[in-house]
């Protein structure tokens, strides 16, 4: 019986592409690797689709997305205009960097810097103990360690305090974040035992109580940052789970995530700050750097010196270590706290503009978008902190047929920008968008409308 033709036979060859007059084109300006590896790619998925059943892409459309691949990697990562009112945008990569910390960065980028050694000695020093010692004063902490994330703060406070042994928590707050953190497999990868207390809306004192035993080695408390359990609900402050802590003779870990250093208007009272959570009794706070401190991507630890110095020492500890580029934003960015400058933290910036001032821009640029309105709108802090925290703002709505297209017409073009998509048109949130950026929207918008007709 004759076999049915394989329709996979149909599709070209890699080489059949790249000879093509468009091929060749790409790899002269591409380069060859990048370019056939993209080819290689499409055709690979081409024939997935085939094996499903499903029609593939013509020779044509194929070169073109494998072109268009290519270009993007190329490209690279770019500048873009954060429209979506959420300031701590994690796909848009959380805090601006001051200016001081992105000079502090650019100055060590390009030479050598003092890194790891002392400067009137000669001596070699550690890298973050500078850093360490801002943090420790802004906190009033014992000591402080600077790692690459929050993740990995926590991972190595586990690994160190913990062991193999037991950690106890709450079922309310064994969160999922964004960017597959979840909290019971980061404490199973430090080989912790977890120990749930409680039920997913109460955990009370006497729940953490009756867990505690001679195989618990922490009370680890977390930060639910980005959710918020509302109704019949009940959890242990850190002040009386701190006093647990300390009758039973373990260490209170409190993962806070957010990283506010002090209290901050306009954030709500219950968004824990690091100085009130040391001074309430945790023995050890974990935090990101890039949320509410308004730094580069890091994980810092303050607390009882013995703790953070068992974490030191760790070899976690040297597996997720801080570059130099990570020390200078970091050290420019608390030189600003520690000198009464945070407010040339951009983050601190955007959250304290009114939102008549935001009403305002809002109008100006609706006047130079053709279709556009101005009007109240509410947006997020984002980045697991304040959760259910409406923050008000003002936004440009812009109707369109096929918001979506008009969306992804904004986002490709040569200055890219992230907004909302709504029923009936895009909503461009000011929140964070810094008023210097506005030019560059309204003309961004204007020529996305231009190439997508309404
Ligand atoms: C954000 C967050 C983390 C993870 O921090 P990264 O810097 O993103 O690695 C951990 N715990 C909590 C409570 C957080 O909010």
């Amino acid at each position: 019986m004759p076999s049915a033709p394989d329709p996979r036979r149909r599709l070209p060859s890699v080489d059949a592409l790249l000879r093509s007059d468009r091929g060749r084109r790409a790899v002269a300006a591409l380069g060859r690797d990048v370019v056939r590896r993209a080819v290689q790619d499409a055709l690979a998925e081409a024939r997935a689709t085939l094996a499903r059943g499903r029609p593939a892409a013509e020779p044509e459309p194929l070169l073109t997305a494998a072109v268009a691949r290519a270009e993007a990697d190329l490209a690279g990562i770019g500048r873009t205009i954060n429209a979506t009112g959420v300031v701590l945008h994690t796909g848009l990569g959380r805090a601006p960097l001051a200016l001081e910390a992105a000079d502090a960065v650019a100055r060590v980028a390009t030479g050598y810097a003092d890194l790891e050694v002392e400067r009137t000695t000669g001596a070699r020093g550690r890298r973050t103990s500078r850093t360490e010692r801002l943090l420790a004063a802004l906190t009033g902490a014992e000591a402080a360690l600077t790692v690459n994330n929050g993740a990995a703060a926590l991972l190595l406070s586990l690994a160190a305090l913990a062991g193999r042994r037991e950690v106890v928590v709450s079922r309310g707050e064994l969160i999922e974040i964004g960017g597959e953190f979840r909290l019971p497999e980061v404490m199973a990868a430090s080989g912790a035992r977890l120990v749930e207390v409680g039920t997913t809306n109460r955990t009370r004192g006497a729940d953490y109580r009756r867990a505690i035993g001679p195989r618990t080695a922490l009370i680890l408390k977390v930060h639910p940052s980005n959710y918020r359990v509302v109704g019949f609900t009940e959890s242990v402050a850190v002040g009386e789970l701190a006093g647990i802590a300390r009758e039973s003779g373990v260490p209170l870990l409190f993962d806070v995530g957010s990283g506010l250093l002090r209290r901050r208007a306009p954030l709500p009272s219950d968004e824990p700050a690091i100085d009130e959570a040391l001074a309430a009794g945790a023995d050890l706070v974990c935090f990101s750097g890039d949320k509410l401190l308004g730094g580069p991507q890091a994980g810092l630890l303050v607390g009882r010196r013995d703790l953070v110095d068992r974490a030191r020492r760790h070899p976690i500890a040297r597996a997720v270590r801080v570059d130099k580029m990570t020390v200078a934003a970091l050290e420019a960015t608390l030189r600003l706290y520690a000198t009464g400058r945070a407010v040339e933290i951009p983050l601190w910036t955007l959250l304290a503009t009114p939102r008549r001032t935001l009403l305002a821009r809002a109008r100006a640029l609706a006047a130079e978008i053709p279709g556009a309105t101005a009007r109240a709108s509410e947006t997020s802090v984002g980045g697991g902190s304040v959760p259910g925290t409406a923050l008000p703002s003002a936004a440009v709505v812009v109707p369109a047929k096929r918001p979506d297209r008009l969306a992804a017409r904004l986002r490709t073009g040569p200055t890219p920008v992230f907004c909302r998509v709504e029923v009936g048109g895009v909503a461009l949130d000011l929140r964070a968008v810094a008023p210097d950026e506005d030019a560059l929207l309204a003309a961004a918008v204007r020529a996305a409308l231009e190439a997508e007709p309404r």
